[in-house]
């Protein structure tokens, strides 16, 4: 990412959405279930990447050192990894699949893995079969999952004492691969691996993923001129909900232009029978209610969790724009495609498909994750980013398609000229940020008054932890 500074929080939703990753709503799956449904289990280094053209669609394929294997048999020291999406300069286009993972090259991993049907592997559940490999205090390795995650460890059964919570867990590397190849011969035994991210050492989990390998801004140039982006539905509909999901999905589109107050105009265009998904244009922005396509290899489960939904857009290489002082690559097409499976889901709570087609839109938009992925902090940092609707899973709540200030700063940063968030060489929350960067953005500082804040935003003392800085830092905020 050169040396520009990115800063927060509007910039982080950028970062999130133009840089590496991921993904997708998802409710996450746990470790034994993951573990009986992969093929694989291997921990791998990364060795290489090309991005190419598998069956139609665009994908990134990584060749991977097998190290290790738990699970599983593969010929050969070498296996392939196929995530989808990935740049293709030759053709002049790009898919952006949010929700696909992303590795560097030399990284290690543990990897729970499927099988595809010529021999080449995919991550599980899209993102969530990833560990990522750390090094800890005391020289011992150490597991985390991209996803930030809250354990919740219940001792009362044992000892009386009450249920505690761990946040971002990692999985101690030697107790957790003895774990899972008991688990492979059907030995299942209660989880004896998680440590707590302070006793493994502090220093180790700051995540060596900020330089992001396939970097780039997104967005629909459309909206500038008044035009509008236009979805269509698959005719089929959405199971589990009356209707088909119609109504929602109309108020998923509107909440982007009604909460926001920008011009982001999406009418709906009727049904459609194309099911062409990400496989090629057929020029139309659609949702599809089934994975017709198999886009998402694991069916969600409502008992195990799963990946609900992906978002992605198709961009076009060669004609890069400049938007508020940076490059652009301009959307061309968008699909959101719903995982099999999720009926059950909806079924149980109807606001969650608001909540789910809001999100994904919000991707279509050019929006990444505020947190929870590996190209975004862990949502535990911020109380404004884990209330954020394009955090990268569900929230099990009511709210429906309803956006907090970190989604709607990160639309204005995107489609209002007036709003902006100067990139810059000082990190934010600097006690001259907003004076040498500013006037400061929303959620940016350390600002001494509303003159230092862009637009009608004012200066709120001691906000910095809603953003991840430090409590005391005064921030740019909308007003109350
Ligand atoms: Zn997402």
């Amino acid at each position: 990412m050169s040396s520009r500074r990115l800063v927060l929080p509007v910039l982080l939703l950028l970062a999130a959405g133009t840089g590496g990753a991921s993904a997708t709503s998802i409710v996450r799956v746990a470790d034994g279930p993951l573990a009986d449904r992969a093929a694989l289990i291997a921990r791998v280094e990364l060795a290489d990447r090309r991005v190419g053209r598998f069956h139609d669609r665009i994908a990134t394929e990584y060749e991977a050192v097998v190290v290790e294997i738990l699970k599983g048999y593969v010929a050969g020291s070498r296996i392939l990894v196929r995530v989808p999406g990935g740049r293709l300069p030759d053709e002049g286009v790009g898919l952006k699949i949010f929700g696909a993972p992303e590795f560097r090259v030399g990284e290690r991993a543990l990897l729970f893995l499927g099988e595809n049907e010529d021999g080449s592997y995919h991550v599980l559940h899209l993102l969530q079969g990833i560990f990522r490999e750390r090094d800890a205090a005391g020289g011992r390795a150490i597991f985390q999952r991209d996803m930030g995650e809250v354990l919740e460890l219940r001792t009362d059964s044992v000892d009386g004492r009450p249920a505690r919570e761990i946040e971002n867990p990692a999985r101690d590397a030697e107790l957790f691969e003895s774990w899972l190849r008991d688990r492979a011969e059907g030995l299942e035994r209660e989880p004896d691996y998680f440590v707590e991210a302070s006793s493994a050492g502090t220093g180790s989990f700051t995540s060596p993923f900020t330089q992001l390998v396939d970097d780039f801004n997104l967005r629909w140039f459309r909206f500038d001129d008044g035009k509008r982006v236009r979805w269509h539905r698959h005719r089929d509909g959405q199971d589990g909900l009356s209707g088909g999901g119609k109504e929602r999905f109309k108020r998923a589109r509107k909440a982007w232009r009604r909460q926001t107050g920008v011009g982001i105009r999406l009418p709906g265009a009727g049904t459609t029978t194309s099911t062409t998904g990400f496989d090629r244009s057929d020029f139309r922005n659609t949702i599809l209610f089934s994975d017709f396509n198999d886009d998402m290899e694991e069916d969600f489960d409502c008992i195990e969790g799963g990946v609900i939904a992906i978002g992605g857009v198709s961009f076009i290489l060669t004609t890069t724009r400049e938007w508020k002082g940076e490059m652009f690559y301009p959307i061309d097409e968008t699909e959101i495609i719903v995982n099999d499976g999720v009926g059950c889901l909806f079924q149980q709570e109807p606001s969650f498909a608001d909540q789910v087609y809001a999100h994904e839109l919000g991707h279509t938009l050019g929006l990444g994750h505020s947190c929870g992925d590996s190209a975004s902090p862990r949502c535990s940092k911020s109380e404004l980013l884990d209330e954020a609707l394009m955090r990268a899973f569900l929230h099990e709540d009511d709210r429906g398609a309803e956006l907090n200030d970190d989604d709607i700063f990160g639309a204005r940063y995107l489609y209002d000229p007036d709003f902006f968030a100067a990139p810059c060489d000082l990190p934010p929350g600097h006690k001259r940020f907003c004076k040498r960067c500013g006037p400061c953005g929303a959620g940016q500082g350390k600002c001494r008054s509303d003159s230092d804040c862009v637009g009608d935003l004012v200066c709120v003392p001691d906000a910095g932890a809603k953003v991840g800085l430090p409590p005391g830092v005064d921030i740019c905020l909308p007003p109350e």
